[in-house]
């Protein structure tokens, strides 16, 4: 089934103002995009002196028409509201800059932030890039362990973090990071001993700054990633990588100017960062910031009364509001709300549908990953959904499917060559051609891995996908997700998304549980809606639905779980799922979320 796009028309159906959508014709832009165009987007900084994100963020808006709207519109858990012009924000940006200055914090050094969805968290974020040091935000959740390990991996310089975070998560690390040379504390009143007062130093700072060169090519961000599986890695990117968040917000996000843009991602995961900070004020759109955690009242009741126009969330956050049908969102006026968006995971063709119903938008799924740095696969706001799919090829980038070896990645040879898979049906690890700006330059410390990720011509996301024979893409799993079940190859997902679509079902994750006679059996670990009882009746359901849905591909098993585990982004955590069922070692559990 499609949802239709420029033919269907929920925006005039709701009463809301109806705007040409900036990727008009998917072909046609397709086929004449260049990221050199896309470059020209960009003003440079003043002088020729190169390409900074921070003044591509504020400081261009910051005179003109620009400099007295809100670029910062930020929430606390209590609801008091501080908001930041783009001239205001220049200010302070500046001053941060010069903050780390006066501290002798050079280009390239690590500027690491640990706090919640503060307004200096974003304040640090744009001065470090303007002092052309290199902004690494961590998730304000991490136990100690998993920020001392990434501060020693990143070669943390400074810390920005709260006095709570500060007295219980680092004062007990501090002697094992001797290259931490200065931590800032933001709020409360002094900073303990071998601390400096975040305000203090604000405010004896100037509010101007000189932004020194900066090369395209000069490392801007550091964002730690162990995706569902593995170790973390440092997923460097750089300057340019502006030019590729400006333009995919454009196309797949459909950011204009004047927007209100609500990113639900926190910044210690590359969304919360691309999206949750440099493109929208890229676009002179307002950022909407809410620092407290998912609420299925609190986030209706901020669309309506922030009027947010673009919302981009995530699949789990989508599947929390299905939970409770749609009734939260009658009554409420959506009528500002434009365009919807996810990321981060599957998106349950059910979701898609329910978003018809919940706010008269469809949602649009997209696809990237940390190393891609922005958006790469997108459905976007003229052209039709597929439910369930990710979408067609951003303009600028060319994606492929390659042919898989028994390993279940992309077959690669001993010369690293690699088959394109072809045909209008195709299946493989997705694939895409280096050049686009975002695209990561390396990981940290590691250049082997960074190599292994590359193979004749083209960089292996890992991820095996589907392509139909009109160009959309299909997510099958991560590759080391896929099941192999009686000679059958089956993604998680697709089992996953057949179960939500029962009534009784808020959530699932699935895994390959070893058999001696299958290999693998599927099994799916399942949290209910509310009113539904995780009893034997309900898993028999369950399993002849699944049955009836799947054949081949059903759970054979199906066990109860209130709260699955996620990544702090939000994906089901299938490897942990797999360990518990396992008994195995749980691994790097660092980015675990903590069940509510
Ligand atoms: P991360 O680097 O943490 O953002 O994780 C990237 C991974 O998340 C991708 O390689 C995919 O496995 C998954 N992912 C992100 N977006 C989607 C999507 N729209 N559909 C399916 N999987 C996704």
């Amino acid at each position: 089934m499609n949802v239709a796009g420029p033919r269907w028309d929920p925006i005039a159906k709701a009463g809301r103002p109806v705007l040409p959508p900036n990727l008009d014709d998917y072909e046609k832009v397709y086929d004449r995009f260049r990221w050199d165009e896309a470059r020209a987007a960009m003003d440079g900084l003043p002088g020729g002196r190169g390409l900074n994100i921070a003044h591509e963020a504020v400081d261009r808006h910051a005179e003109g028409p620009l400099a007295g709207r809100v670029a910062l519109r930020c929430l606390d858990r209590h609801d008091r509201v501080t908001e930041l012009t783009y001239a205001r924000l220049r200010d302070e940006t500046c001053r941060f800059a010069n903050v780390l200055r006066a501290l002798g914090v050079r280009k390239a050094d690590r500027v690491f932030t640990l706090l919640g969805r503060v307004p200096e968290l974003y304040v640090t974020a744009l001065g470090t890039l303007k002092n052309t040091s290199v902004l690494s935000p961590l998730f304000p959740a991490f136990g100690p362990e998993p920020i001392r390990d990434r501060l020693r991996l990143g070669d943390g310089v400074v810390l920005v973090t709260s006095l709570d975070l500060y007295t219980r998560k680092i004062a007990q690390i501090r002697d094992e990071l001797p290259g931490l040379r200065h931590v800032l504390i933001v709020g409360g009143s002094g900073a303990p001993p071998g601390t400096v007062s975040y305000r203090e130093v604000m405010d004896g700072a100037a509010a101007d700054f000189e932004i020194p060169p900066t090369g395209p090519e000069d490392m801007a961000l550091l964002h730690f990633t162990s995706g569902t599986t593995g170790r973390p890695k440092g997923a460097v990117h750089v300057h340019e990588a502006v030019v590729a968040h400006h333009a995919t917000a454009a196309y797949a996000l459909d950011l204009k100017r004047g927007d209100v843009f609500w990113c639900t991602a926190d910044p210690g995961w590359v969304t919360g960062t691309s999206y949750g900070i440099i493109a929208p004020l890229t676009h002179g759109a307002t950022l909407l910031v809410d620092a407290a955690e998912f609420d299925v009242r609190r986030w209706y009741r901020i669309l309506e009364e922030q009027r947010v126009s673009v919302w981009y969330t995530a699949p789990t956050a989508l599947r929390m509001l299905m939970r409770y049908g749609t009734g939260p969102a009658r009554g409420r006026d959506l009528s500002a709300l434009r365009f919807v968006a996810s990321v981060g995971e599957p998106l349950n063709p059910e979701a898609v549908v329910w978003g018809v119903e919940a706010f008269g938008l469809p949602v649009h799924d997209n696809w990237w990953q940390t190393e891609t740095g922005a958006i790469m696969i997108g459905n976007y706001a003229s052209m039709d959904i597929r439910p369930g799919s990710m979408g067609r090829p951003m303009p600028g980038v060319e994606a492929a499917l390659l042919e898989r070896g028994p390993d279940g990645r992309a077959r690669v040879s001993a010369g690293r060559r690699v088959t394109v898979a072809r045909g209008p049906e195709a299946e493989g690890e997705l694939a895409l051609r280096p050049g686009w700006p975002s695209m990561f330059r390396g990981y940290l410390h590691d250049d082997a891995r960074y190599a292994r990720a590359f193979a004749g011509g083209w960089y292996l996301t890992g991820d095996i996908a589907r392509r139909d024979a009109d160009g959309y893409y299909w997510f099958v799993a991560r590759a080391d997700d896929v099941i192999k079940s009686a000679g059958h190859l089956i993604g998680p997902f697709e089992v996953e998304s057949a179960l939500m679509e029962h009534e009784a079902v808020a959530e699932a994750g699935v895994i390959g549980r070893p058999d001696p006679v299958a290999g693998e059996v599927v099994k799916a670990f399942v949290t209910l809606r509310p009113g539904y009882e995780p009893d034997e009746e309900t898993r028999r359901e369950l399993i002849a639905f699944g049955r009836r849905r799947l054949a081949s591909l059903a759970p054979k098993e199906i066990a109860f779980d209130r709260h699955l585990p996620h990544t702090r982004s939000g994906k089901v955590m299938r490897r942990l799922l797999k360990a518990r069922e396992l008994g195995l070692p749980e691994g790097d559990v660092s980015t675990l979320e903590q069940s509510p």
